[in-house]
């Protein structure tokens, strides 16, 4: 059994028994809000249930080290569309303690990368077009100051609207505490 013959099994049960039924809700989030956090594991459940979002409450975003890389990337247009077309009127970027991207050995990465058959010569070329690898696949060494970085980023964005709070946090990926970072509610401007 593969995992893929996993997800299919148990798939085929929970739409019969219809499970579905207890999460049913809307594509609008009830609690109004958009959520930037990390893809970390220990966060899949973690990150929702120990704000008290249930499933309907939050769009959200995740990806490693719940960074904004590129200010017009995939991250950046979630939040935007978040807010501007599917009903979010607040934004929460929330950083974990112990997390994979902080502090990542970005030469550690392009050695696996090499081990498993990505040329020298590809990383050259990559490198030559102008595409920073380092920043590409880099993280961060605190991540209070990252989820401070991604909030200017996101505040000062030529798109975004100011009047948007945007709320801050850091999660214990064992206990779930927050810790506030920034209060969003602090920082708007009015339209
Ligand atoms: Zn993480």
């Amino acid at each position: 059994m593969t995992l893929l013959d996993d997800i299919l099994g148990f798939n085929e049960n929970f739409v019969a028994d219809k499970v579905y039924e207890s999460y049913e809700t809307s594509k609008v989030p009830t609690m109004k809000a958009v959520m930037l956090t990390c893809m970390d594991t220990r966060l899949l459940d973690l990150s929702t249930k120990a704000l008290g979002f249930k499933n309907g409450d939050v769009k959200v975003v995740k990806n490693a080290g719940a960074t904004i890389t590129h200010p017009y990337g995939s991250t950046m247009k979630s939040l935007l569309v978040g807010i501007y077309a599917l009903g979010a009127e607040e934004i929460i970027i929330m950083g974990h303690k112990d997390c994979g991207m902080g502090g990542i050995n970005v030469d550690q990465v392009l050695g696996t990368m090499k081990e498993r058959g990505i040329k020298d010569e590809t990383i050259s070329v990559l490198e030559h077009s102008g595409i920073d690898l380092n920043h590409f696949l880099g993280g961060f060494s605190d991540v209070r100051e990252n989820v401070r970085a991604n909030i200017d980023m996101v505040f000062n964005h030529p798109l975004f609207d100011q009047s948007v709070p945007i709320h801050g946090l850091v999660i214990d990926p064992h206990t779930g505490e927050v810790e506030l970072i920034q209060n969003g509610y602090d920082k708007v401007v009015s339209n």
